[in-house]
């Protein structure tokens, strides 16, 4: 019998992994990719120099469980490791680490935050009543209509500090948007699958290799199942007739059909793609209510070795996270120069300030953190501000995210953004990808589940959770 045969537009992380799962079901899958690159947002560039550069450095958790699959089906599992302690650092250099013990859930990381020393107590005291407010609801307290995580913070009554050198370091790196316009429900969305529900879920996964190097093996095993995968290919317009995709238009004017359509591009690229009368349409016309939010990335290389840590979290300064990415790579002989990359989310303020200016600030901060950069010489740099890092995951903004399946009976959309109950990720977007798989194969009489299941809820946690009868 011929397998069907699907065309999915977008080679990054949720069009890479729409295309792995369905063809590890047997489908002929031709994966349509507008640059030369694999990876989208999650990917490398080679700079002049010859060098590959992350656009960003990309952090998982240990609580992704569908990226970790991906991972592993495209056998690139062994080039993510996980690192168990947070080093957390304030503009006076003084250091403060959050790492497990033997205690179970949720308490596993309580010692670490007993004599974490860049909080005072009563901050403490004041985060660990919200906490036992997230355990008690298994994640999803009863919340007063769709409010912002900072006035979540206030109604539980944090202290400043506890606000600004505590949630504000986690989340606005996690969700890539201040507290005052992220939903509570994600914020504490975070908290709950990170670092209460599994005393895993925390452990922090780093790439050994650019990004650009895990998708290799993607494409040989989309290959191998007699699909086809084909960079400089962008996708002029998705032609519909009737309920249905007829085809798509390539950009250098060729044309190509499939038995499903699954479009992984972001909502403005998406919108770009589809005709006229389709993109007034709902759920397509809905998709501009959602705002997208910038994250900046500067690399720095310096003539010799100014940090130690393989990475750091800065609690008080506009930089957000410095990653030692000579020691993060690791392998080989010992190296007299380093090269560090920080990052910065939700970088509005960095918006009217020069590519100097910022390399500038980093130098300063930096500088608090290591003093051994002010003797060092800065060697080389590289400022990426991507302004559309992510959607913003603003209160309410989940009435926008579509479902995967479409009212066009053969086009399926998947992207970090559509309906996938986590923000902006790799998970999410993975996620995306294996639920237009499934939807798919649900339309093909096949119903598979292809979505992994979240790490399990454990120990005590999951003992106060069902005492206090909250809901999962
Ligand atoms: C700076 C930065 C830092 C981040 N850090 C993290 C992090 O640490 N951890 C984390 O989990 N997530 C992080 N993210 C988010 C993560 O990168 C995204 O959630 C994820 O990569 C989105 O994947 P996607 O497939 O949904 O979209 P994309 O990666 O945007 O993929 C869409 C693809 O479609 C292609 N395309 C566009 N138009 C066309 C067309 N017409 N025809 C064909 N192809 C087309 C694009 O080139 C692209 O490859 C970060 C994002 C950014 C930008």
């Amino acid at each position: 019998m011929r397998s069907p045969h699907v065309i999915v537009i977008g080679g990054g992380l949720s069009g890479l992994s729409a295309s792995i799962a369905l063809a590890d079901f047997g489908f002929r899958v031709s994966l349509l990719e507008k640059t030369p690159r694999l990876g989208g947002r999650a990917t490398s560039y080679v700079l002049p120099t010859g060098e590959q550069i992350d656009n960003c450095q990309h952090v998982t958790l240990r609580c992704c469980a569908n990226l970790a699959d991906f991972y592993s089906r495209t056998g690139v599992a062994d080039k993510i490791r996980y690192y168990d302690q947070l080093v957390f650092a304030d503009s006076k250099g003084q250091r403060a680490f959050i790492k497990p013990s033997k205690l179970p859930a949720p308490f596993h990381l309580l010692p670490s935050f007993a004599t974490f020393r860049l909080l005072k107590w009563k901050d403490k005291q004041a985060v660990a009543h919200a906490m036992l407010r997230i355990v008690g609801s298994g994640g999803r307290p009863e919340l007063s209509g769709a409010i912002t995580m900072l006035d979540w913070l206030k109604q539980q009554k944090q202290t400043q500090a506890a606000i600004d050198r505590f949630w504000r370091t986690v989340l606005v790196s996690a969700l890539n948007e201040d507290l005052e316009y992220i939903d509570a429900s994600y914020g504490i969305a975070v908290f709950w699958k990170a670092f209460l529900s599994n005393p895993g879920g925390f452990r922090v996964g780093i790439p050994a290799v650019p990004l650009a190097d895990l998708y290799r093996s993607t494409s040989e095993r989309i290959e191998r199942k007699q699909g086809h995968v084909r960079t400089r290919c962008g996708v002029a317009e998705i032609q519909v007739c009737g309920n249905k995709v007829s085809s798509v238009q390539v950009e250098d004017g060729s044309e190509m059909n499939a038995d499903y359509y699954v479009a992984a591009l972001t909502f403005d690229r998406l919108l770009k793609t589809l005709p006229d009368g389709i993109r007034t349409q709902e759920p397509f016309a809905n998709f501009q209510n959602l705002l997208v939010s910038p994250i900046t990335s500067v690399h720095l290389w310096f003539d010799r070795i100014v940090m130690q840590e393989p990475f750091l979290t800065s609690v008080d300064q506009t930089i957000q996270w410095v990653f030692n990415k000579t020691k993060l790579y690791g392998d080989g002989p010992p190296k007299s120069a380093q090269y560090l990359q920080i990052v910065i989310s939700a970088s509005r303020g960095l918006r009217d300030r020069s590519q100097q200016e910022i390399i500038e600030l980093c130098k300063d901060e930096l500088a608090r953190l290591f003093p051994a950069t002010r003797e060092a010489r800065l060697i080389r740099s590289v400022v990426i501000c991507e302004n559309a890092a992510t959607f913003s995951p603003q209160p309410g903004c989940d009435r926008w995210r579509p479902d995967q399946c479409t009212p066009i009976s053969n086009l399926f959309l998947a992207g970090d953004w559509t309906q996938t109950g986590w923000p902006a990720t790799m998970e999410s977007a993975v996620r995306s990808g294996y639920r237009a798989a499934e939807a798919i194969l649900a339309q093909e009489g096949r119903p598979a589940r292809v979505i992994q299941p979240e790490l399990p809820v454990t120990g005590l946690a999951r003992w106060i959770h069902r005492t206090q009868g909250g809901r999962t």
